[in-house]
């Protein structure tokens, strides 16, 4: 299957690299940013894999040495530079091994591929050496970094790469793709929960977030006027989600202030929970949700340095059981 029948909201990013290898004139640096959950790692492997193959048309042809050695990972002149762990960073190690292989000519007599993703966890002295093999680049040698915080490059980084921003799928293109793989879930709320990344969406629904979302919801919901309640449900999601649950209860309180202030037209990050979001909307008033936002939000920041998960999850729900209710 071709990257477009694959990822139909890939086409134009696709034929633009296409234009790359049929003008003959390859970035030595390219940038293909955007946000998670649209493929651009699939992407860039396809363009690697249609630049090395030796006989490519408008894919590489998966039959020639050069796509078999690629398909058995075991390519010479094909890189791939990402974190020895998920969620580490690319040391400096990773990209002095690599710039040390540049300075050799490409063995297959062609052209040579290092894909470095997500390019924004190079730490500093990795981008440092990085910058090195960027200054002094070899033409046959494209650097290829796949990113979706382009903004956590450095700008010595970003202004020698040529880029390629990938944006989010037309909703109804991204609804109408994820509605054909999905046998019963909903895919506006999954959607809407991935932040319209079609790709994103599908492995939520595949993990079982939106019926946890849901499971969480409830309990939220149960704490509202029961004060009792608010350690135990603390106790429960904690340790699984709390970052996660954090942010979920900062779009539900959103989602209240948007349904207060317009009942009928707010839009909502929730849409399967609008019916008992407009409920609680109806109970609550304004001003405290506004306050319960604050409160959210620093919490979330708080979460991010040393904060103790139980102990602010349990702030927040017991504020949360004590909202006043419209006068
Ligand atoms: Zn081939």
């Amino acid at each position: 299957m071709t990257i477009p029948e694959e990822f139909p909201w890939l086409e134009a990013a696709w034929q633009r690299l296409g234009h790359y290898i049929d003008s003959a004139r390859i970035p030595q640096a390219l940038l293909i940013a955007g946000p998670a959950g649209l493929g651009k790692l699939r992407l860039a492997e396809a363009f690697a894999r249609r630049l090395l193959c030796s006989a490519p048309r408008q894919e590489a042809c998966g039959a020639c040495s050069a796509c078999r050695l690629l398909a058995a990972q075991t390519h010479p002149d094909f890189l791939l530079i990402s974190p020895a762990e998920p969620g580490k960073g690319i040391t400096v190690d990773a990209v002095r091994a690599l710039v040390s292989t540049v300075a050799l000519k490409p063995q297959y007599g062609g052209h040579r591929v290092v894909l470095l993703t997500p390019a924004h966890l190079l730490n500093v002295s990795a981008a440092n050496s990085l910058l090195k093999t960027l200054e002094e680049p070899d033409e046959r040698t494209l650097m290829l970094l796949v990113t979706d915080a382009p903004a956590s490059l450095p700008a010595t980084i970003l202004s020698r790469c040529q880029r390629l921003d990938v944006g989010l799928p037309d909703p109804r293109l991204a609804r109408q793709w994820l509605a054909a793989r999905l046998a019963s879930a909903d895919p506006d709320a999954l959607l809407a929960m991935a932040r319209g990344a079609p790709l994103r969406a599908l492995s939520l629904q595949e993990s079982g977030m939106l019926e946890q979302r849901e499971a969480f919801f409830e309990a939220w919901r149960s704490c509202l006027k029961e004060p009792l309640r608010a350690l135990p449900v603390a106790e429960r999601w904690h340790k699984t989600a709390c970052e996660q649950v954090v942010d979920w209860m900062v779009g539900w309180t959103i989602d209240l202030i948007r349904l207060w202030a317009d009942p009928v037209r707010a839009e909502v990050g929730s849409p399967d929970l609008r019916p008992s979001l407009q409920t609680l909307a109806e109970k609550l008033n304004s001003r405290e949700l506004f306050g319960h936002l604050d409160l959210l939000q620093g919490t979330r920041r708080a979460l991010a340095g040393q904060a103790n998960k139980q102990l602010a999850l349990e702030e927040i729900l017991i504020r949360w059981s004590e909202l006043d209710e419209t006068s």
